[in-house]
């Protein structure tokens, strides 16, 4: 972990090293325990050959992955482009209220129907009643189920939750983040760049 934080001490400390270390293609997007990126400006990037060291010590987690590969004369090693650190870099920032974090606590799936399709984000009781936009009072829903919904509370419209929504904490989200394979959660690290916005309060 010590060298893992000095790595990106390092890397961090100027966007040139950074852009050159992670020159050689294949950047690897390094998102923190809380599935934030470890910084955004400059973008936390590491090279793959550091990604590759960090995931044959057992220190991070593969989100997503390249197409390609690389070779030794025993392995066989598909390139990650995100990974998360398992342990948790502390910083002075709470856990994010972001669209991925949310839809990971749901699990990717409509808390009403249970469906994975088509998700976004219902308000439990509706704005129109002073509902406010937070961990306890949004939800995923799917596309279907927020349109039947409309602006009424669940017992109006007669649509049950499977669970009252929470707010999570780091360990459910790590849990529920090793649930789902490499690239099931997003095809590119680019996608964090949408990923990762704050939801509106
Ligand atoms: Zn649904």
């Amino acid at each position: 972990m010590i060298a893992l934080q000095q790595n990106y001490c390092n890397e961090a400390q100027t966007q040139n090293r950074v852009a050159r270390r992670a020159g050689n293609g294949h950047p690897v997007l390094v998102l923190n325990a809380d599935y934030r990126p470890l910084s955004y400006f400059p973008l936390s990037l590491w090279s793959w050959q550091d990604a590759i060291k960090a995931i044959i010590l057992d220190r991070v987690q593969v989100v997503a992955e390249y197409d390609e590969y690389v070779h030794s004369p025993s392995h066989t090693i598909r390139l990650p482009s995100v990974i998360s650190l398992k342990e948790y870099v502390r910083q002075d920032r709470s856990l994010a209220f972001t669209r991925f974090n949310l839809f990971l606590r749901d699990g990717f799936k409509c808390l009403y129907c249970g469906s994975g399709h088509d998700l976004t984000f219902d308000h439990v009781i509706p704005r129109a009643y002073g509902g406010k936009t937070c961990w306890e009072n949004i939800v995923t829903a799917c596309s279907k189920c927020n349109a039947k919904k409309g602006g009424r509370t669940p017992k109006e419209a007669r649509m049950e939750l499977r669970h009252p929504p929470h707010r999570p904490n780091l360990y459910e989200l790590q849990t529920m983040g090793r649930k789902f394979p490499p690239n099931y959660l997003h095809d590119t690290w680019l996608d964090w760049l949408y990923w990762d916005i704050e939801l509106e309060a």
